[in-house]
């Protein structure tokens, strides 16, 4: 894991004619958290001071220039350790200058607008967008009035460096990742929390004790409707029967997965076929559990339909790949799953490995243009008389470290068993 860069960020905020803060959406191809919600910002240069870089982003992102000595310091956040991009940043409250109007740029943005904290966070409420912890917690202070704010947007455990345990980048989906036997690069599996007065856990997976502890601390004394296991693999379901046992709930699974963790997990009820589940609070939620075969035969995706979040389990990770590994895995059944969730009405993607994703319908897009390259390759090689599949992991997976090449060749064997039952080869 590399160690965490340094970035400073600006929350402007002017009082007259009331107290409104700048918010700005990262455009859909950046990196990281592109299509979040956020603050102007950005990394330091090589020695430069936090309050000097901040100042200097919120002039380029915004055009507001501000003296860095005039910046308060309100904490410091650290990206959480399963993150591949890692930052540690240092959250700096400004009032706007008088005659300063702060505006998009760059093409970092694509939105910039004052709002009053309060309609911020109501925004975040109704589900529809993605805000960092850090984010979320600035506006929530603000919302409450300019006294104290210091103290009070240090207050967070997590405002002091310490890394993120859990967050809620959407309300009522709260985002709790465990560290897992997995496969590399990912080393932790999202558990993701569902709901308000009443919750289901989705893949309680660490097998781990003190990662289970962790996850019954973040839980506390939440009533628990159920856990969901979303498919059989060993990094998503280590922690399901500790859970289970702690809090005396049940686990459900697709059939298939509860046949398969016979003598594992004991699941005690199956997934009735297009499964839905209305969960109350504010703003309520109201969940469809899909059959969604490809990576293993029971696996499950849930689809929140009054936000459109969509809970991936491992259809698609935050980075590194999905491994579709026959006879568990199958590619054509793959692809129909893909399809089926692109044409739902879909806002954000929450995989169990890497963070959260906006702007789903191109990512899923991505990802099946991803493989249809592949297998166009695939069969190139083939066609060239290639015929096993390490020989073909040397010709077409040029871009994958020798160390995955096992996998790698897994999903060979599952794009030829594609192209067999479509008879191109
Ligand atoms: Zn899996
Ligand atoms: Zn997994």
């Amino acid at each position: 894991m590399t160690s965490p860069k340094s970035a400073a960020v600006v929350v402007l905020v002017r009082t007259q004619p009331e107290l409104e803060v700048f918010w700005m959406r990262r455009s859909p191809q950046m990196v990281f958290q592109g299509g979040y919600h956020a603050f102007p910002g950005g990394q330091l240069d090589p020695n430069e001071d936090a309050r000097v870089c901040a100042a200097r982003e919120l002039q380029e992102e915004t055009g507001v220039t501000v003296d860095p000595s005039t910046l308060i310091d309100v904490g410091r956040w650290m990206t959480p350790a399963f993150v591949p991009r890692r930052f540690d940043t240092c959250f700096f409250l400004a009032q706007c200058p008088d005659g300063e109007n702060p505006r998009i740029t760059s093409g970092e943005h694509d939105l910039g607008e004052w709002i009053r904290p309060a309609d911020a966070v109501a925004k975040w409420q109704e589900g529809r967008i993605l805000m960092a912890p850090p984010v979320l917690h600035g506006l929530k202070c603000l919302a409450e009035g300019l006294d104290d704010i210091e103290e009070r947007m240090k207050a967070s455990p997590w405002a002091s460096g310490e890394p993120i345990l859990a967050g809620e980048l959407r309300a009522g989906i709260l985002l709790v990742p465990v560290r897992t036997p997995t496969l590399p690069p990912a080393t932790h599996t999202n558990c993701y929390v569902i709901g308000g007065d009443e919750v289901i856990v989705v893949d309680p997976a660490s097998p781990y004790e003190d990662q289970q502890e962790m996850l019954d601390r973040v839980l506390d004394n939440r009533k628990i409707r159920e856990i969901w296991l979303t498919h059989l693999h060993q990094d998503h379901i280590g922690g399901a029967m500790h859970l289970k046992k702690e809090r005396n709930v049940k686990i459900a699974a697709h059939p298939i997965t509860k046949r398969g963790l016979e003598g594992i997990v004991e699941v005690d009820r199956t997934f009735a076929q297009n499964e839905r589940v209305e969960l109350s609070g504010n703003p309520g939620w109201i969940l469809n559990v899909l059959h969604t075969p490809g990576h293993a035969r029971g696996h499950v995706c849930i689809f929140e339909e009054k936000n459109g979040s969509l809970i991936l389990g491992d259809l698609m990770a935050g980075f590194g790949t999905i491994v579709i590994d026959p006879p568990e895995g199958h590619m054509a059944t793959y692809f129909d799953s893909l399809r089926r969730m692109q044409a739902l009405d879909v806002t954000a993607l929450f995989p169990a490995h890497g963070p959260v994703m906006a702007n789903p319908k191109e990512k899923i897009q991505k990802y099946l243009d991803h493989r249809m390259e592949r297998e166009r390759k695939i069969l190139a090689a083939w066609q060239q008389g290639r015929r096993s599949a390490a020989e073909i992991v040397e010709e077409v997976y040029t871009d994958v470290p020798p160390a995955m090449y096992g996998v790698a060749e897994r999903s060979v064997a599952a794009h030829l068993e594609k192209l067999r039952e479509e008879g191109r080869i």
